[in-house]
């Protein structure tokens, strides 16, 4: 019986899933998902990650099974797993997403082509982000992500599955695993104690939570690390493994802001920013998708050689170890390693304060973050990495001051002081430099500066203050102020930031909402931190 071969990455959904919905049109599917030793051994995987997308896969296998089919989870490199396949019993046709991954999943798939063009079997890809693959020009790429956003969702009509023959699936009998039953490949080790978990259906919880009660704050609330695990959707990593659809996201939440009465408009303006959040995804993620190279050079050239000669390895490992000094910085590396998960302000204060005070290099950084966050998406996080660390060469340099933003973001020490346990009893004006604490300070509080907090490594400002300097020379430099125009052309986003109700034109402006009262309590979802 001639089979279509449905092969899912980080699209692991059966809604809205184009790859599934178009195979099912052409005949009997098979469903499968395989783990990739060579990529889960990649610096940037890590177990969170797989027990993220394993939780994820059981909820897509039943899912399946509700349906009359099942998914298989295969073990091994992916041209080893379509040769099993294959030969047991040939496919016609090869279905997936469109992946903007890391540098292996780019080989990977390069291999996958060539495996079939050799037998002649057809690969269809579909994208499921803004992302456009190709893509000649940037100035056609707003057009084409409102385009997509815009299409009906794809619907997943009557399964039909193909069944084993008298051969079976198994060959050899231990590469076909039920999700539950696989095995965590090699290497990886250690979870947060309180990640966020995999599945459809609890996306869509807090996909639901978000858009009817939470966002509400959201405006309000993204900045600050105690408000914004509330305020902030955490959808991230259901975006990341592809749970939710984005199309899906963008369509309710437009359906959400027009149903909201005329006089709700800060909801609206919180539900705006979270549209404009959407878009970036899709823009950032066109960048690695646009260069691929940029997971590993500077996207502007001009800045090779920066920091790359000059990395101090004591100074990453401080802060992996969150053993910088500043207390906002320390206590996010704990929340993080505890959660998986922290808001953009930190995590951009995190790089900041990796690229500028502590001058590394952004690529370990990033290695590192990467395992660090359940969402890890490439595309973003890359492009991320490079802005916060000044490389881009096309966005003003932004550099977060540790210290200040603790004193705008947790001036009573909240949130510092539930991280840090050896804080809690810092009196409130020690909080902020608590290495400048007098020894007898220190002993009514119960702690040794140096001991259970670190000293910090640099003097903050002139360590900030020599960065810069370092940075702005060479940005002035004739060679980088050639190259940018070209990163321009291909990078910078051509949108005019509307706020919602602003013509195309952005002429009619809509009054901005007053922001500065105190939003009141979101619905709680049960994230506790
Ligand atoms: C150094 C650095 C690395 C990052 N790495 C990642 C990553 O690997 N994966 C990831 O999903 N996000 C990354 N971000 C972006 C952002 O911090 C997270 O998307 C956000 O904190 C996730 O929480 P949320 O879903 O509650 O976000 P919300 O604020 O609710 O935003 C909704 C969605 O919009 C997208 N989004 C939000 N902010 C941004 C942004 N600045 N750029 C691009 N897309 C955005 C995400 O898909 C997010 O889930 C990174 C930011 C920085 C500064």
């Amino acid at each position: 019986m001639s089979y279509e071969l449905v092969w899912f990455k980080r699209d692991l959904r059966w809604h809205d899933h184009a790859a599934l919905s178009r195979a099912a049109r052409l005949g009997p599917v098979r469903c499968v998902f395989v783990v990739e030793p060579g990529l889960w051994s990649q610096p940037d995987a890590a177990l969170q990650h797989f027990e993220f997308a394993r939780e994820s896969l059981q909820a897509l296998d039943a899912e399946l099974r509700r349906r009359g089919g099942w998914l298989e989870v295969h073990v091994g490199e992916l041209t080893e797993v379509l040769d099993r396949i294959w030969l047991r019993e040939p496919f016609a046709g090869l279905h997936s997403h469109e992946e903007t991954g890391n540098g292996y999943t780019f080989e990977r798939d390069r291999k996958v082509l060539a495996w079939c063009r050799n037998r002649g079997v057809p690969w269809q890809e579909y994208p499921q982000f803004g992302v456009v693959r190709g893509l000649k020009n940037r100035n056609q790429w707003q057009g084409a992500y409102e385009a997509h956003m815009a299409l009906p969702l794809e619907v997943v009509g009557k399964l039909s599955f193909w069944r084993p023959g008298s051969k079976g699936i198994s060959n050899p009998p231990d590469s076909v695993f039920s999700p539950e039953s696989v095995p965590v490949p090699a290497g990886l080790s250690q979870q947060p104690r309180a990640r966020q978990k995999g599945g459809r259906a609890m996306g869509l919880a807090t996909l639901r939570s978000f858009l009817h009660g939470r966002s509400l704050g959201y405006r309000g609330g993204m900045s600050s690390p105690l408000t914004a695990p509330d305020a902030c959707s955490r959808l991230s990593p259901y975006l990341a493994w592809g749970c939710i659809s984005m199309r899906e996201l963008v369509q309710a939440t437009r359906e959400q802001m027009a149903a909201l009465p005329e006089q709700a408009s800060r909801h609206r303006a919180s539900l705006s920013a979270f549209l404009s959040r959407l878009y970036w995804h899709c823009h950032f993620i066109q960048k690695l998708e646009s260069e691929p190279e940029i997971e590993w050079h500077n996207m502007h050239r001009g800045y090779d050689g920066l920091r790359e000669n000059e990395f101090e390895p004591a100074h990453l490992e401080a802060l992996k170890q969150g053993r910088t000094g500043w207390p906002m910085v320390d206590a996010c590396v704990v929340m993080l390693r505890e959660t998986g998960w922290l808001n953009f302000r930190m995590r951009a204060m995190l790089v900041s304060v990796a690229a500028y005070p502590l001058w590394l290099h952004w690529r370990p950084v990033g290695e590192w973050l990467a395992t660090q966050f359940l969402d890890y998406e490439p595309g973003i996080h890359w492009s991320q990495l490079q802005m916060q660390s000044g490389t881009t060469g096309i966005n003003t340099t932004r550099v977060y001051n540790p210290i200040k933003q603790a004193q705008d973001h947790d001036p009573h020490g909240r949130f510092v002081r539930r991280w840090l346990p050896a804080m809690r009893r810092v009196p409130d004006e020690w909080l902020f430099e608590p290495w400048r604490m007098p020894p007898d300070v220190q002993a009514r509080a119960g702690l040794k500066v140096g001991v259970d907090i670190a000293v910090p490594k640099v003097d903050l400002a002139e360590a900030t203050r020599h960065a810069k300097q370092r940075l702005h020379a060479l940005r002035r430099s004739d060679e980088v102020k050639a190259g940018k125009q070209s990163v321009i052309d291909k990078h910078a986003s051509r949108k005019n930031w509307r706020m919602e109700g602003e013509s195309r034109s952005g002429r009619r402006r809509v009054r901005r909402v007053d922001l500065t009262s105190t939003p009141p309590a979101p619905a709680q979802m049960g994230f506790d931190f």
